[in-house]
């Protein structure tokens, strides 16, 4: 299997390559040439192996320039009760007939982010082993809150990297910032910057592939690499859950082999819901993939219209980490789409740099019709969402997981589609706890470390041992940068 990059069809490399480089050169991002087959018969047999097993199955399809001992490696070190608070790693749950919340915030972080950037260190270091390099990687984060922290405790003190995340200074939630200023490890730095999501992501991409900054690094013994979902390296683990839900459902006898179900998914960059994508199209029976923003709906109308329009206002609501205007991983589907027509997505992509829109071709739009349902939700009908659930079913979830409940409840509506749903459920609500106390009609007025008391008193959720030990941690990183002075921070924290 060869990796292709979605701005030219003519690079060939393999998947480590692709995970060591994080984005090619020509600025696309890696893809599978083709994308492997799974079968009916094998879901059926992953329904009695555990989540690594599961996990080893599917990366042995992606990633075959790796050993099967290379996987066990990765697989073993990242996915285990170390980790995770439960040997499941992710649960599924029951909210109500036929609909299952997908939790995957049981990891050190509490966010499903975890699932990708527990291995990804892993994965990372065995691709330069592979490759014979012994260049120094240097991890740059672009975060809107919680890709920063999980990629910090994947990478903290992981030999020859070294880790810089930026995150808008008022962009995360209370708990984010605290979990991100507090890091510690050897080889790690946190910086704010004053402005937006996209504003980090467009500094890091933009530094990334500045040739006059790679040369420098070479100079030093170092090389880039991303943690970002740009990364082949984060997609590839995301589709496993979805495999291995699917597998659950059968062996738990909720579906029969072969019954296709839905997949609700909370979006930002649009990572999450392209894995379950592949998973789709490896063979999963999926209806329809149903993609949740919040007020920042640039990808419901998208998903609506064929229409990308970046320019519009801008949102900071209280599901922060889908606070995105520019979903990167959207450029990956659309390279499928096409056909993998090259010349089109540099004219899409083009055209969304400088203009910041684009509207693509009528046969990409029927195909995204067909495979995509999407809607959107305020911050007012997710807080009574938050209620909602809490009433009825005694199910806490947090902020991002009821945009995707509340464009669910809207799509079945709509639709009459009772087909089994998964909802990726993608944060412990201890993230958010403010926001999630004062949807079920909480007084917030206090510290936020009484907040999460509270709310392990009206939810009966255990509070995750890692944010309760955070109460007394130091700061460690509080500085703020204009977004300019982003190459100059990596400069100086890099001693080049
Ligand atoms: C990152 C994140 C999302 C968005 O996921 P994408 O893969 O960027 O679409 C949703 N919810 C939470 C809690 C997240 O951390």
């Amino acid at each position: 299997m060869f990796y292709k990059s979605t701005r030219n069809s003519e690079v060939k490399v393999t998947s480590a390559q692709a995970i060591a480089q994080g984005i090619s050169k020509d600025g696309g991002l890696f893809v599978p040439e083709s994308i492997p087959g799974i079968s009916l018969d094998e879901l059926r047999e992953l329904g009695s192996k555990n989540y690594r097993e599961r996990a080893a199955f599917v990366f042995g399809k992606f990633l075959t320039d790796f050993s099967e001992a290379e996987i066990a490696y990765c697989v073993d070190n990242a996915y285990n009760t170390k980790a995770f608070d439960t040997d499941n790693i992710c649960e599924l749950a029951h909210l109500f007939d036929g609909t299952y919340m997908l939790e995957l915030w049981h990891g050190p972080t509490c966010a499903f982010k975890d699932m990708a950037l527990q291995i990804l260190p892993y994965l990372l270091t065995t691709s330069t082993k592979k490759l014979n390099s012994d260049k120094k990687v240097v991890i740059l984060v672009a975060t809107s809150g919680d890709t920063g922290k999980a990629a910090l405790e994947g990478f903290k003190d992981v030999p020859n990297t070294s880790i810089m995340v930026f995150y808008p200074d008022d962009g995360v939630s209370a708990m984010q910032k605290k979990q991100m200023t507090t890091q510690e490890g050897n080889n790690v730095g946190v910086c704010a910057i004053k402005g937006n999501f996209d504003d980090a992501q467009n500094g890091v991409k933009k530094i990334f592939t500045d040739p006059e900054i790679a040369a420098d690094l070479e100079k030093n013994g170092m090389m880039f690499s991303s943690a970002n979902s740009i990364n082949w390296g984060r997609l590839a683990p995301q589709i496993i859950y979805y495999v291995s839900s699917y597998a659950q459902l059968v062996a738990d006898g909720e579906i029969d082999l072969g019954d296709p179900i839905n997949i609700v998914v909370p979006t930002g960059n649009f990572g999450n819901i392209l894995a379950g994508y592949y998973a789709k199209h490896m063979g999963v029976p999926v209806n329809k993939l149903i993609c949740a923003s919040n007020s920042n709906n640039v990808l419901t109308d998208f998903l609506k219209t064929g229409v990308y329009d970046r320019n519009r206002d801008f949102y900071a609501t209280i599901s922060p980490s889908m606070d995105i205007l520019i979903s990167s991983n959207l450029e990956r589907l659309l390279y499928m789409l096409s056909g993998e027509n090259d010349a089109v997505i540099r004219e899409w992509f083009g055209k969304l740099a400088s203009e910041g829109k684009y509207e693509v071709s009528d046969d990409v739009k029927a195909k995204l019709f067909e495979e995509f349902s999407a809607g959107c939700c305020s911050d007012d009908e997710t807080k009574a969402t938050i209620k909602r659930i809490y009433d009825k079913y005694s199910y806490t979830c947090d902020t991002h997981t009821a945009v995707a409940v509340k464009v669910y409840e809207d799509y079945k509506a709509a639709t009459g589609d009772e087909t089994k749903t998964i909802i990726a459920s993608t944060a412990s609500p201890y993230k958010f706890s403010g926001s999630v106390l004062s949807a079920i009609g909480q007084d917030t007025d206090a510290e936020e470390f009484e907040l999460v008391g509270k709310l392990a008193e009206v939810s009966g959720l255990k509070v995750p041992s890692s944010l309760a030990a955070l109460k007394d941690k130091a700061v460690r990183f509080d500085k703020v940068i204009a977004k300019d002075d982003m190459k100059d921070y990596v400069y100086s924290s890099l001693g080049i």
